[in-house]
């Protein structure tokens, strides 16, 4: 994946500058550590044409939220970033694309506290993050990180070797993705998606606590009170999702994608004729601000099928 030319333009400190004149100081705390923070963002070309940064806001706070949490000197407001993030996507002639800012430290070999950051932000065109193909998934033999040995709330750079290792375990057992359980063995989430199933008419999510609850699955909950579906949050094992009719994964770069199977074992409805595909219609029609009547009648439509099984 190329993730830009000679002509990309990133902000860096203040400036905007060429993707190829950025410097990053070897000896920067952050490279060594994986101590800095991030946000994953998408804007999307809406369906009247304009150019539109998907919930924002949501994410700059959350953006504030982790350098805090992390004690991360860091003191751009939610105003000033969104508006360097369309200034950026307007300097690279961007509408559809995914957008990294990145908080890191100066050089410091040290685990002292730095009074200074260093903020970047890129941007560029990114397919989803899973493809738009139903995933096979396999429960990971890694557990998410412990609420007690991290800020798990903050999107910290150091949490995703925890993603990178059971992504690549996954995959290299033949999987697409892995589906990650938390230190009690429930099942949490995905190395970067949040996690849904559908049993008996009704939607269910892991409760907070043990995982990163994201914008996307905040959004899903909200979508699923306009289009009366029943959701509910609560604990639960992997055999739980064994036994699930339908599941899905959310995130802000995956969007939403069906799975075919968790641990070689196939999900029972079609993607077709699930919630998930409903929500995932409604979600694309909202990131365009695209007229949603389609994904209400889709439910209906279900409601009945379900009815009739
Ligand atoms: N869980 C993890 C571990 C993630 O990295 C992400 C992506 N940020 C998510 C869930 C989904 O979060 P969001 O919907 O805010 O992108």
């Amino acid at each position: 994946m190329n993730y830009y030319n000679h002509n990309t333009i990133v902000y860096s400190d203040g400036e905007f500058i060429k993707a190829t004149e950025a410097k990053v100081d070897l000896y920067t705390q952050s490279l060594h550590y994986g101590y800095s923070a991030f946000e994953g963002i998408r804007s999307y070309r809406t369906e009247a044409g304009k150019t539109k940064i998907f919930k924002a806001a949501e994410h700059y706070q959350r953006l504030r939220y982790s350098t805090d949490a992390l004690s991360i000197p860091f003191n751009y407001s939610v105003e000033e970033l969104i508006d360097v993030t369309y200034e950026l996507l307007q300097k690279n002639n961007l509408q559809d694309a995914y957008i990294r800012p990145l908080v890191y430290g100066p050089a410091n070999m040290s685990f002292n506290k730095n009074d200074k950051s260093h903020f970047v932000m890129a941007a560029w065109e990114m397919p989803l993050f899973l493809g738009d193909k139903l995933i096979r998934v396999m429960t990971s033999s890694f557990e998410r990180p412990n609420p007690r040995g991290f800020k798990i709330l903050a999107k910290a750079s150091g949490h995703y070797v925890n993603s990178i290792l059971a992504s690549y375990e996954a995959k290299a057992n033949g999987f697409d993705e892995a589906l990650l359980t938390d230190m009690n063995g429930y099942v949490a989430e995905g190395p970067g998606a949040n996690v849904f199933f559908e049993k008996d008419g009704v939607l269910y999510t892991p409760a907070k606590g043990n995982i990163l609850p994201g914008i996307t699955r905040a959004t899903v909950i909200e979508q699923c009170l306009e289009l009366n579906i029943r959701v509910e949050e609560k604990f639960f094992k992997p055999g739980d999702m064994h036994a699930a009719d339908c599941c899905f994964y959310c995130g802000t770069a995956a969007e939403i994608v069906g799975l075919e199977s968790l641990d070689n074992i196939p999900f029972k409805f079609k993607w077709e004729e699930s919630f998930g595909y409903v929500i995932q219609k409604a979600y694309k029609n909202l990131i365009r601000e695209k007229n949603g009547d389609d994904a209400n009648i889709g439910v209906a439509q279900l409601l009945k099928t379900e009815a009739a099984r």
